[in-house]
């Protein structure tokens, strides 16, 4: 393990060239290819609303934008989306959307995780990643079928946090979702956001220590990119976009020296900085690709940030197999099976 200082110096280490960061690279996809294989594994992506109750500084699909035009899937676009995923190979489906807590909005989450299971006979796994929940939200949805959630701590630093939110949203209640979905028995993955303004190298040190203290199944991290109608886009980070893309993939790199056996997602918004990001994202040790299965009518509405790629489904690069193979992460059952002897 690595100590705040060793990371720091990685991360803080010029940047400008990816070739002086090979060795880094080359090595923590050799320990990706001895602990979780060689093989990537594909997540189809359903995003199945931007309407969002959240004001997030830094997101396209924040309440407060006005011009972001609103869209919801329908039960019979979100199936045949998953039917695709399925159909494809693809091991699972990822359902996101904007935060919404509403009675109908659980209610039919539920319905759609219960229907995506009858349709694959229980064969597809069922990621959720759709914000901060009740405990009992969570519960409802876990039994329901859904077994992963991506819920992005955004930036572990509390102070930074701040900074990126409004004040009514709260990094406690963040944390205690990540507990809470922990507890219900799901595979838990977070990640942070790379470049944002504020942000120091510092704070992405702590932000992988961050996730070896929650002890994490999965991440997925990206560059920040600006949303020209969000309050964060006039403000400027230390970093332009090519050293955000740099310094996701150290961070890549560094999360799987650090947590060998978690899975690790090649982001869109590397796609979005760079045509072959993902291919370097996998190349610097992540083995999760989350190709878009949207239906296209609606997919240039969830715009997070800028320039977000609406074709990502070339996997020609990836050493895939559409064999429906889910690809849980080993640190999920090691993690459970600890727990019990400890019982
Ligand atoms: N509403 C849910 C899921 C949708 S947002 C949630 O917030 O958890 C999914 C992710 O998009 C967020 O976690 C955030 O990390 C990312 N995102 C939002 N705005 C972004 C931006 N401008 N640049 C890069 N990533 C962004
Ligand atoms: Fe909503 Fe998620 Fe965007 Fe925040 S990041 S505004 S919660 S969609």
């Amino acid at each position: 393990m690595r100590s705040r200082e060793e990371l720091v110096k990685v991360l803080g280490a010029p940047l400008g060239d990816l070739a002086t960061d090979e060795a880094l690279f080359a090595g923590a996809a050799e320990v990706r290819d001895r602990t979780v294989g060689r093989r990537v594994y594909l997540r189809g992506l359903i995003e199945l609303s931007n309407r969002c109750r959240k004001n997030c500084l830094y997101c396209g699909i924040r309440s407060g934008n006005g011009r972001a035009e609103r869209y919801e899937l329908t039960d019979g676009e979100v199936l045949e989306a998953a039917r695709g995923a399925w159909r494809a190979g693809y091991g699972s489906v990822v359902i996101q959307a904007g935060e919404r807590t509403d009675g109908a909005f659980v209610e039919r989450v539920e319905r759609l995780v219960e229907e995506i299971g009858r349709m694959s006979e229980g064969k597809l796994g069922i990621t959720l990643s759709l914000g901060e929940q009740t405990a009992e939200v969570y519960r409802r949805w876990y039994r329901a079928g859904a077994h992963r959630y991506l819920l992005r701590i955004e930036a572990s630093s509390p102070v930074l946090y701040g900074r990126l939110h409004p004040a009514d949203h709260r990094y406690e209640r963040r944390v205690a979702c990540l507990e809470a979905l922990r507890e219900t028995g799901y595979q838990v993955g977070t990640g942070v956001m790379i470049g944002l303004p504020f942000q120091r190298v510092e704070d992405l040190a702590d932000d992988l220590l961050f996730f070896r203290r929650m002890d994490i199944d999965m991440c997925g991290m990206g560059p920040y990119i600006e949303h020209p109608q969000t309050p964060l886009a006039g403000v400027r980070s230390e970093f332009t976009r090519e050293e955000r893309l740099q310094l996701a993939l150290r961070m890549i790199a560094l999360l799987r020296l650090e947590m060998p056996d978690i899975n690790i997602a090649a982001t869109t918004a590397l796609h979005a900085l760079h045509p072959r990001g993902r291919e370097l994202g996998v190349a610097a040790g992540a083995n999760i690709l989350m190709p878009n299965v949207t239906p296209e009518v609606v997919r240039g509405n969830y715009r997070l940030y800028e320039g977000k790629p609406a074709e990502d489904t070339d996997l020609s690069g990836f050493r895939t197999v559409p064999d429906g193979a889910w690809g849980d992460a080993p640190h999920y059952a090691s993690r459970r099976e600890a727990a019990k002897s400890e019982e």
